[in-house]
């Protein structure tokens, strides 16, 4: 297998994902936006589609040996099984031929534990992508098990040669990754309900396991998980809070989207919102556990701007 092309083209195929998930901000991509230029000093400047449309499913550009990517159109979902939970997916070979040269490239891929892009088709000539490791071959031998990376594993996976050449060591460096993201959280979320006392800053609700740290400015956007960058919020402020039905603003006053003012339903509406409208929000003890006014301020032209 020629590793260097391979690692080339592999490589420019995981930077196009992640560009059109830029330009593609609900991650469904179409079809016409799959291809990317890349330059080999084996084959000079290529240009590559990263799947086809024709719909056999398993896809490999004529300079590598191993498959690029896989699909599922939107006709066929059910047909190959994924399970959403473990992210695993049962894909089936092409036309049942074990030695056809898909299915063959699709092993190779295998082998050599490369990364690939999974297209499933949410409706015609619309893709959401996603980056998989073919783990072994399903027991059948009708097909190969795949397992679908999350986002952040995928940017690992950027370093394609060293995919290739240590395929634990990313997966280890990965899953250490996990690990302590979620000890951060944890702690996060033990720091900011011992900040507020564990209750509600909109309403005061005492009940710890409907409370949720939330953060002012999100995790995707590199907000960080310290007690200034987060606000101990009931599942109902917080879920409204992040959809901007709710804002607080850099002086701790809570505001209420229009919508909402302007409606006339029930209890929760009127003292869960429409009479916090204006209100202070409750704040922390320690003044260097108050909400960050800068980032509460950011936050609220957001809040501002979809209203
Ligand atoms: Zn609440």
């Amino acid at each position: 297998m020629d590793i260097e092309t391979d690692a080339q083209i592999r490589a420019a195929a995981l930077q196009w994902l992640e560009n059109a998930k830029h330009r593609h901000p609900r991650g469904e991509i179409p079809a016409k936006d799959t291809s990317f230029h890349v330059f080999s000093p084996k084959h000079g400047n290529l240009t590559i589609s990263a799947f086809t449309p024709t719909g056999q499913g398993i896809w490999k550009p004529r300079q590598l040996q191993a498959c690029l990517s896989i699909v599922t159109s939107s006709k066929h979902i059910y047909e190959d099984l994924f399970d959403e939970e473990s992210g695993v997916l049962s894909y089936k070979y092409f036309d049942g031929d074990y030695d056809h040269r898909y299915n063959k490239s699709l092993r190779l891929a295998m082998e050599h534990r490369l990364p690939i892009l999974y297209f499933r088709g949410v409706r015609p000539g619309l893709y959401l992508v996603d980056v998989a490791l073919a783990l072994e071959e399903d027991p059948n031998k009708d097909g190969v098990l795949l397992r679908v990376l999350p986002d952040d594993v995928s940017l690992f996976m950027r370093g394609v040669k060293k995919a290739i050449e240590e395929p634990e060591m990313v997966m280890l460096r990965h899953s250490t990754f996990v690990a302590q993201r979620r000890l951060r959280q944890a702690e996060f979320r033990q720091r900011v309900m011992k900040a507020y006392s564990k209750q509600c800053a909109v309403c005061n609700l005492k009940s710890e396991p409907l409370l949720d740290a939330a953060h002012i400015i999100p995790h995707s956007q590199s907000g960080q998980p310290e007690v200034p960058n987060g606000l101990s919020l009931c599942k109902i402020h917080h879920s409204a809070y992040d959809q901007n039905m709710l804002g607080i603003s850099p002086d701790y006053l809570i505001h209420v989207n229009s919508d909402m003012l302007s409606q006339r339903d029930g209890p929760m509406l009127r003292h869960g919102f429409q009479e916090r409208n204006r209100e202070k929000i409750y704040i922390p003890r320690k003044q260097s556990d108050y909400p960050d006014r800068d980032k509460l301020g950011q936050r609220f032209e957001e809040f501002k701007q979809a209203c």
